[in-house]
């Protein structure tokens, strides 16, 4: 069972474009518990394609080719195709008549490139595209089968689940199943949640890290004849590493933070608000991208002077002008201020200095105050000094802020 990807394109060899059809795709297999050996990616030059083809050929049962489909000059994958079966390119009238019709719902006529795009190799597999005007085609070559796929992602997606997979699925090997569980953690460099981890059993299992940061995530992997077995095995390491990590593991699922920390707020029945400074909208962000968030999450208000902190929230001027915007005693008030501002349980507040100019020797570039308040428990503040980049420091306050709210909920009795 060797599954070999070709990605081709100018735009992918130069780095402007990222090649993320190739990790969907790796992703997809690896879940239906099909290896990737090989991979390789070629710019859109014929001699170059066709050498990728012949290579493939000669290890791979299968070959999964991306891009190169469109109506344009620098669309080469079919003539490569026809060129290493050593047949012709021929016009399928079927295809051009699909073509013509999707072009006329958006209201545009078919001109001589989309011609191209009907032109396929003697005797291949046709396979359709819903989502858009290219078509794909697959054929078998010796030992090999080949799948001819549109570049954009969207595309090559759809087509690869519903023909691509199912077709693999069917001629793989029976009896090799593959499971796995991502854990997340958060709060933790990588040698930390390893030292946690010390004396962990996992016989028959995988550990793997990957680094997400701020967060370390543990892709645990088992493989075998008995899926049952094998789950049980699983089930077993992820509820010794919940004990070790505690806290720190924020999910078995691989979810996010927000998704995780949603699902808390939903089910204790509490709302949320912010006032973020240096985060700019990121937790807002990150809470509104997920569906149905307008049930917990009243709103959001980005206050980034002390202008607006003082006349929009009711900070008072007075700590503002003693302890500084970036101070305990001012996210103290900025989160008890969104709480009455919103009329949420939860107010957050977030303020700190994301650099890379402003900051000083008391309170240097990455120094970012937290704040949540709540009836329950008064104010709680927390400070935390963060290293890297105006990004990463946006990126760390937000999730730190985000974690606060889950260990909130977490402990959270009405
Ligand atoms: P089109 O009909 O749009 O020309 P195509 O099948 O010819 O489709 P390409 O021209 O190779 O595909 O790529 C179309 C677009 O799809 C590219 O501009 C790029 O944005 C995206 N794309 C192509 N290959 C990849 C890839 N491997 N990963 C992510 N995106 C890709
Ligand atoms: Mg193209």
């Amino acid at each position: 069972m060797c599954v070999e990807v070709i990605t081709t394109g100018n735009e992918l060899m130069s780095g402007l474009t990222r090649d993320t059809n190739f990790s969907w795709v790796a992703a997809e297999l690896s879940s239906s518990g099909i290896g990737i050996r090989y991979h390789c990616t070629v710019a859109d030059n014929l001699e170059d394609i066709l050498a990728s083809f012949a290579t493939a050929s000669t290890r791979a049962r299968f070959v999964i080719v991306t891009g190169g489909l469109g109506p344009t000059e620098d669309d080469l994958s079919a003539l490569a195709a026809s060129k290493f079966l050593r047949t012709p390119l021929v016009f399928n009238p079927a295809v051009y008549q699909d073509i013509s019709q999707k072009l006329k719902q958006r209201g545009r006529e078919p001109n001589i490139h989309h011609q191209k795009q009907a032109m396929f190799p003697e005797k291949v597999t046709v396979i359709e595209n819903p989502v858009g005007t290219a078509a794909g085609f697959s054929f078998l070559s010796g030992n090999s089968k080949f799948y001819f796929l549109p570049g954009v992602p969207r595309e090559f997606r759809h087509m690869f689940r519903e023909h691509v997979l199912p077709d693999i699925s069917n001629t793989a090997e029976r009896g090799t199943v593959l499971r796995v569980r991502v854990l997340r953690t958060f709060g933790l460099g990588e040698s930390e949640v390893a030292e946690k981890l010390r004396g962990l059993s996992t016989e028959g299992v995988n550990v793997g890290y990957r680094i997400r940061l701020p967060e370390v995530h543990l892709r645990l992997t088992a493989s075998g004849d008995d899926s049952e077995a094998l789950d049980s095995i699983l089930d077993d390491v992820c509820a010794q590493a919940k004990e070790k990590l505690g806290y720190f593991l924020f999910s078995r699922q691989d979810e996010s933070l927000e998704k995780v920390t949603s699902s808390f707020l939903l089910e204790k029945d509490l709302t949320l608000s912010v006032a973020e400074s240096c985060t700019g909208g990121l937790f807002s962000s990150r809470f509104t991208d997920i569906p149905g968030s307008s049930a917990y999450f009243l709103g959001g208000a980005v206050i980034y002077s002390n202008e607006s902190k003082e006349k929009l929230l009711g900070v008072s001027a007075d700590k503002l002008a003693r302890f500084g915007a970036v101070s305990e005693q001012v996210v103290s008030e900025m989160a008890y201020c969104a709480r009455e501002l919103f009329g949420s349980d939860i107010g957050i507040s977030i303020s700190g200095i994301a650099g890379p100019g402003g900051g000083t020797p008391e309170k240097p570039v990455g120094t970012v105050w937290f704040g949540l308040s709540h009836e329950s428990s008064g104010t709680l503040c927390e400070k935390r000094n963060f290293t890297g980049s105006r990004d990463e420091i946006k990126s760390f306050a937000s999730s730190t802020a985000i974690d606060m709210v889950r260990k909130f909920c977490l402990d959270y009795v009405k």
